[in-house]
């Protein structure tokens, strides 16, 4: 479609400016957390969003954060490493019966000891409270689809929602659409890493779903060979549970002839935290697409709505427990694991996580790492189970009033798998918050922003750093 010959050229247009010290592009997991930073701050933020809910991926069955706790075998002696924004929302999710609270994986393959599953419902709820809470000005289904530019600076961002389009103009700019889109509007260097998740997670991208009227204890008990629990918990929180499946088709042939001919990946992760109720269904292998080209996105989407449909019948045919299955929720748009990456000043690896890395600069610290690490042992992260994110990682090349937070940052794959988590994806978002905020006050670029007034900052806001 990109490549169509004819174009037209505009007339010139005259568009508002709206004008604020922030804005944030998307409102997922990272974006949030970073608006409601940079407000408590005492910023003046806008955050535009694309769909009509915030959340993100998180919200579309981002399932179980991952993780707040440093890699431990032991739960008991497990350090937290993260705190600040995306602590008091895992809490307030708590006391709203949102949530699982943190629950003891000991048996964890990837050596997280605790877990953490939300109700995506709820969250919409609370995420929406905290935005509100703290006066950030929330724009829905509003794109942004360009920016201008003038020199090393970001001048305006250009959005497009029920009012026509408008221009916004701020003093910094956060990019926390997950795919890079206000770097890639700015010509900044980006790399692709869609195709290269067919060799880590079985696909760029994933369409969670839930089923209700599932019984769960028959699953298990008739399907001994199909249904593996990973882990479940009494939980002290009405009306929820915790349990959590790997659930494979490979080893009875009529399941697996009938899931593989959906082309779906033979191997599911299922959550229950609701009892009845499978409330996510993750079978990784979505339909590999850029997601920053909206032809192959709107394919991929349309095809994982028909294999999800598809994939349900399936259960409900051939799997005992789910006969009088139905499906109860889907994601509102399917979840991309990672499209473009945006270089930064520094790239974290692989290598710097398995080394539990610290660094002079840092905006917070993270303690997961996912390769499937108890097939990949040099992918876990060596004692004490945590490294560093420094605030250098936020920093894209060739822009001085840009900051990137979420699953747009890193280049080495196998360190994606790591920094992309639920958690992970927060804490930059908090980090890139508060850094803008102070940018904007201090009439300083990113790049001569002081470090101590960052880390006193980010202290301040509860951010665990030590
Ligand atoms: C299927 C699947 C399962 C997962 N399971 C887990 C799990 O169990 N545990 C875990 O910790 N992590 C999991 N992850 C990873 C994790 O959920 C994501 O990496 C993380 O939530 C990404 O956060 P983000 O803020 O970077 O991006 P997102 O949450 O994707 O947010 C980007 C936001 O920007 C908006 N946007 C995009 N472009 C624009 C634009 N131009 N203008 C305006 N808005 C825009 C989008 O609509 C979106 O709301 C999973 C991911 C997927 C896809």
């Amino acid at each position: 479609m990109s490549d169509h010959p004819r174009t037209i050229t505009l007339p010139a247009v005259q568009l508002p400016v709206l004008e604020t010290d922030v804005l944030v592009a998307g409102a997922g997991t990272a974006g949030c957390i970073a608006a409601i930073a940079a407000a408590r701050q005492g910023a003046s933020v806008i955050l535009v969003e694309k769909t009509p809910v915030p959340g993100g991926t998180y919200t579309n069955g981002g399932i179980g954060a991952n993780s707040f706790y440093a890699m431990s075998t032991d739960p008991s002696a497990a350090k937290r490493v993260v705190g600040g924004l995306p602590y008091e929302l895992s809490q307030r999710l708590m006391e709203q019966t949102g949530a699982t609270g943190y629950y003891p994986t000991p048996n964890d393959p990837h050596h997280s000891p605790y877990r953490f599953v939300a109700d995506h419902e709820i969250y919409k709820g609370v995420i929406s409270q905290m935005l509100l809470e703290a006066g950030v000005t929330v724009l829905l289904q509003t794109i942004c689809f360009a920016v201008l530019t003038e020199d090393r600076n970001i001048s305006a961002a250009l959005i497009a929602n029920k009012d026509g389009c408008s221009a916004i103009a701020a003093k910094q700019y956060i990019d926390a659409s997950g795919d890079g889109d206000l770097a890639r509007f700015a010509g900044l260097e980006q790399i692709d890493m869609w195709q290269d998740y067919h060799t880590v997670s079985g696909g760029s991208t994933g369409l969670v779903f839930g089923m209700a009227g599932v019984d769960i204890d028959r699953m298990v008990k008739e399907n001994p060979q199909g249904a593996v629990k990973l882990s479940s918990a009494e939980l002290d929180v009405p009306g929820m549970c915790a349990e959590q499946y790997a659930f494979t088709t490979m080893k009875d042939p009529e399941r697996y002839q009938a899931i593989s001919a959906l082309e779906m990946r033979p191997f599911t992760s299922m959550s229950s935290i609701h009892k009845g109720e499978m409330t996510y269904i993750n079978n990784s292998k979505g339909v590999d697409c850029d997601a920053t080209k909206a032809l192959d996105y709107s394919t991929a989407e349309l095809k994982m709505r028909v294999k999800i449909m598809q994939f349900a019948n399936a259960l409900k045919t051939t799997v005992p427990g789910f006969e009088e299955s139905y499906i109860n929720w889907a994601a509102i748009q399917l979840g991309v694991r990672a499209s473009k990456i945006t270089i930064c000043d520094h790239m974290i690896s692989l290598d710097e996580i398995t080394s539990a890395t610290r660094f002079e600069d840092e905006i917070g610290l993270f303690g997961f790492e996912d390769l499937m690490n108890y097939k990949h042992p040099e992918c876990e992260i060596k004692d004490p189970g945590f490294y560093g994110f420094p605030y250098r990682m936020l920093l894209p090349k060739g822009c001085d009033n840009l900051l990137m937070a979420g699953r747009c940052v890193t280049t080495d794959i196998k360190a994606h798998m790591s920094t992309r988590n639920v958690p992970g994806c927060q804490v930059m978002g908090q980090g890139a918050g508060v850094a803008a905020a102070l940018c904007a006050k201090k009439d300083c670029t990113t790049r001569e922003l002081s470090y101590p007034v960052l880390r006193d900052a980010l202290l301040a806001q509860g951010v665990i750093l030590e």
